[in-house]
C-alpha cells in the first residue's frame, strides 16, 4: 500500500508532539473527545430537520473502551463521520486549525507550552500512541474508510465495511520507557479522571464500562458479600459551563474553557456571564482576550459568538450577535427561544436574534464602562489592544453607534500627560473655552513639539494628542461631545478671543504677497500667525482636509490625490522672518531663498514630504558657505 506523506507543516508538528514533555500528553483525550463532540453537533443539527438521520437528541453518545492487554484505547462517536476526501484533508494536514499558524507567529515562545495550553487537535494523540487507526463512515455516504498511520512517515486510507455512521478512533498506546509511563492511560480510573478534568461540560454522554463491587442482594448484612459487576457509566456531568451557577465556577475553569474553545494560550483579560430573562431568555458567557489575536486587524479575522439553542450548537460564528465596535468579544450564547428549525440563512433576519444582539451590546458597553471606572490600569491595557476598534466604531455607519462608544474611548492629554476620557476633558474645561482642542500628528512626541501647540499651552488649554489615523475621522463623525465641538488646532480655525499680537500690528501685506509670489501654487495663502510663539513658521490646513487625512489617503486611495490646502503661517516676531523681510528690498534672491527654506521647514514640521529634498539641501549649504 502506497503511503501518503503528511504535509510538511504537519510533519514538524508531529515531531513536536512526539517529543513533548509528559505533563502535556494527557490532553490528547480532551482533543479527541472534543472532535467527537463537534462531529455529533453537526449530525445533531442535520437531524433536527432531516428525519432520515434516524437519531434523536438522546441517541448521540461518545463511547470509550480500553483493551489493556492489547494496549488499545478506542473512542467511538455517532457523529457526522468522514469520507476519504475528509480524511485526506482533515487528518493529513493541520492547516484547518488556527493553532498552528498561531504557533508559528509565536515561534519564540516555548513551543511545548503552547501544546499544553491549548492543544493541537487530533495530532496530540501521537504523544501517547505510536499507531492510530480511524474507521469512519460519513452521513449520506455509501462507503466507509479507514485511515491508518504509525507516525511521522505518513498514512494510508483504505475502504472498509462499516454499517453505522460515525467515527471510531483506535489508539495503540506506546510502551513505557525511561520514566514515561504510558500504561497509566490504560487504567479506567485515569481515563475517567481525565474526562472529569477536561471534558466534563461536553453536552453528550461520554460512556465507559466500569467495574464495581456491588452488594449481593440476598446476603446477610452481618457478613456482606459483593459481586463484581460491569456497568456503563456516564463520566461527564454534561452541564455546559455557561449553564452553571456563576458562584460555582472557578476562575480557572472559565480560563481553561476559554483557552480550549477559542484557541488562545493566555487567560482572558475579562470574563463576564449573563443570564437574561425577558422578551428573549438567554445565557451568555463572554470573554475579552488579553492579547490581540494574530489576525485581528485583517480580513481573516471572523468576529462572532457561538450560538446554541437549548444546548444544540446552531452556529460556530454568529457574527450578527456582535456589533463591529465590539468585534474583539468572544463567547457563547445559549437561548431556548430560538427556533431549532431555523436555517442559518433565515437566522439573520430573526427578531429574537436581533433582540439578543441588542441586549448583548448594552451588556458589553456597561461592562466596559464599569471596567474603566473601577480598574483604570487594566482598562488601559485592554484599550492598548482594542482601542482602535472602539474608535472605528465611532466612524462606521456614519457615526450611528457613537453614543455606545463615545465614553469608552481615550485620548492622550497634553496637560494630564496620560489617557483621558472626553467626559474628563469637558469637566475640566474653563468657562471661557468653547471647543475641545485636538492636534494630529505622527506620534505623541512630535505633536507635543508642533509650533501650533505653543499658543494653547501658554493659555493653559488642554489638547488631545491624536497619533492614529482614525482619530480625526472619529472626531469628525462625532461632530461634538456634550455640545462642545472638536477643533483640530493644526488646522486653520482657532476661534479663541485673540490677544493683540505683534503679528497684527506689523500687518504688512507686501511681505505676504512677496512670499506667496515666490512659492506660487505650493501654498494657497500666506498669513501672519496668531498662534506662533518661538517658531518662525507653520503650515495649517484649510477647507476640511487635514494633513493627517492627506497622508492617510495617499496610502488608502492614492488615485484620489486628496491634498490638504496649505496655508503658510509666519511669525513676524521671529528673527528668521525678520531676516527675510529685511532682504526683500536689499537682496531679492536671498529673500526668495529664505521664503523657500521656511516653507520647507514648515513641511518637515508638519510631517509632510519635501517636494525636492536635494534642492532644499543645496539651499541650506549655499547659505552656510
Ligand atoms: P480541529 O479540531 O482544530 O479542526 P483536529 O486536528 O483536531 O483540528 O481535527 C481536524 C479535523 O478532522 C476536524 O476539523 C474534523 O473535520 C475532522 N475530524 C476529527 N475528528 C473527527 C471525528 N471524530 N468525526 C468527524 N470528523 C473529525
Amino acid at each position: 500500500m502506497a503511503k501518503t506523506e503528511f504535509k510538511s507543516e504537519s510533519k514538524r508538528l508531529l515531531d513536536l508532539m512526539i517529543n513533548s514533555i509528559y505533563t502535556h500528553k494527557e490532553i490528547f483525550l480532551r482533543e479527541i473527545i472534543s472532535n467527537a463532540s463537534d462531529a455529533i453537533d453537526k449530525l445533531h443539527y442535520i437531524s433536527l430537520t432531516d428525519d432520515s438521520v434516524g437519531l434523536n437528541k438522546d441517541d448521540f453518545k461518545i463511547h470509550i473502551e480500553i483493551n489493556k492487554p492489547e494496549r488499545l484505547i478506542t473512542i467511538t462517536d455517532n457523529g457526522i463521520g468522514m469520507d476519504s476526501d475528509d480524511l485526506d484533508n482533515n487528518l493529513g494536514t493541520i492547516a484547518n486549525s488556527g493553532s498552528f499558524k498561531f504557533k508559528q507567529e509565536n515561534e519564540k515562545n516555548d513551543d511545548v507550552d503552547i501544546i499544553g495550553q491549548f492543544g493541537v487537535g487530533f495530532y496530540s494523540a501521537f504523544m501517547v500512541a505510536d499507531e492510530i487507526t480511524v474507521q469512519t463512515k460519513k452521513y449520506n455516504c455509501d462507503k466507509a474508510y479507514q485511515w491508518h498511520s504509525a507516525g511521522a512517515d505518513g498514512y494510508e486510507i483504505t475502504e472498509i465495511e462499516k454499517d453505522s455512521v460515525g467515527t471510531k478512533i483506535i489508539l495503540k498506546i506506546k510502551e513505557d520507557s525511561d520514566g514515561e509511563k504510558y500504561s497509566e492511560f490504560l487504567e479506567k480510573y485515569k481515563i475517567s479522571a481525565l474526562v472529569s478534568k477536561y471534558s466534563d461540560y461536553i453536552r453528550y454522554p461520554i460512556i465507559m464500562e466500569m467495574e464495581h463491587r456491588k452488594l449481593r442482594e440476598d446476603c446477610d448484612l452481618e457478613h456482606p458479600e459483593y459481586d463484581e459487576v460491569k456497568e456503563d457509566e456516564v463520566l461527564n456531568s454534561m452541564i455546559p459551563i455557561w449553564q452553571r451557577n456563576k458562584k460555582d465556577v472557578t476562575e480557572e475553569e472559565y480560563n481553561d474553557f476559554y483557552k480550549q474553545k477559542f484557541f488562545d494560550f493566555e487567560n482572558p483579560a475579562k470574563v463576564f456571564s449573563n443570564s437574561v430573562e425577558g422578551v428573549v431568555t438567554f445565557k451568555s458567557l463572554l470573554f475579552i482576550p488579553s492579547k490581540v489575536p494574530f489576525n485581528y486587524y485583517t480580513k481573516e479575522y471572523k468576529k462572532g459568538l457561538q450560538l446554541y439553542s437549548s444546548g444544540v450548537l446552531i452556529m460556530d460564528n454568529c457574527s450578527d450577535l456582535i456589533p463591529e465596535h465590539f468585534a474583539f468579544v468572544k463567547g457563547v450564547v445559549d437561548s431556548q427561544d430560538l427556533s431549532l428549525n431555523i436555517s442559518r440563512e433565515m437566522l439573520q433576519h430573526d427578531r429574537q436574534l436581533k433582540n439578543i444582539a441588542n441586549t448583548l451590546e448594552k451588556k458589553i458597553k456597561n461592562e466596559l464602562s464599569s471596567w474603566l471606572k473601577n480598574d483604570r490600569e487594566a482598562y488601559e491595557k485592554f484599550y492598548a489592544n482594542f482601542g482602535k476598534q472602539l474608535k472605528y466604531g465611532l466612524v462606521v455607519d456614519y457615526g450611528a453607534h457613537k453614543d455606545v462608544v463615545k465614553d469608552l474611548v481615550l485620548f492622550y492629554s497634553s496637560t494630564e500627560k496620560k489617557l483621558v476620557t472626553l467626559k474628563e476633558y469637558v469637566e475640566r474645561m474653563s468657562e471661557d473655552q468653547k471647543d475641545i482642542y485636538f492636534a494630529t500628528g505622527e506620534s505623541i512626541e512630535t505633536i507635543d513639539k508642533l509650533p501650533q501647540t505653543e499658543y494653547f499651552r501658554e493659555k493653559g488649554r488642554e489638547i488631545l494628542y491624536c497619533a492614529e489615523e482614525i482619530d480625526e475621522f472619529a472626531f469628525q463623525s462625532m461632530n461634538d461631545y456634550s455640545g462642545k465641538m472638536f477643533k483640530n488646532i493644526v488646522n486653520e480655525d482657532v476661534e479663541e478671543e485673540e490677544d493683540k499680537t505683534e503679528n497684527e500690528e506689523k500687518n504688512d501685506d507686501s511681505t505676504l504677497k512677496f512670499i506667496k509670489d515666490t512659492l506660487g501654487d505650493k501654498v494657497s495663502e500666506v498669513v501672519f500667525s496668531k498662534k506662533l510663539r518661538s517658531h518662525p513658521v507653520c503650515l495649517t490646513a484649510k477647507g476640511g482636509v487635514s494633513f493627517e487625512m492627506e497622508k492617510y489617503m495617499a496610502i488608502a486611495q492614492p488615485e484620489a490625490m486628496v491634498k490638504a490646502e496649505r496655508v503658510l503661517e509666519i511669525n513676524a516676531a521671529h528673527p528668521a522672518v525678520n531676516a527675510l523681510i529685511a532682504n526683500i528690498n536689499a537682496d531679492k534672491d536671498k529673500a526668495e531663498k529664505y521664503a523657500k527654506l521656511l516653507y520647507n521647514q514648515a513641511l518637515i514640521i508638519a510631517g509632510l514630504p519635501l517636494e525636492d529634498p536635494s534642492d532644499y539641501a543645496d539651499m541650506v549649504c549655499s547659505l552656510m558657505n
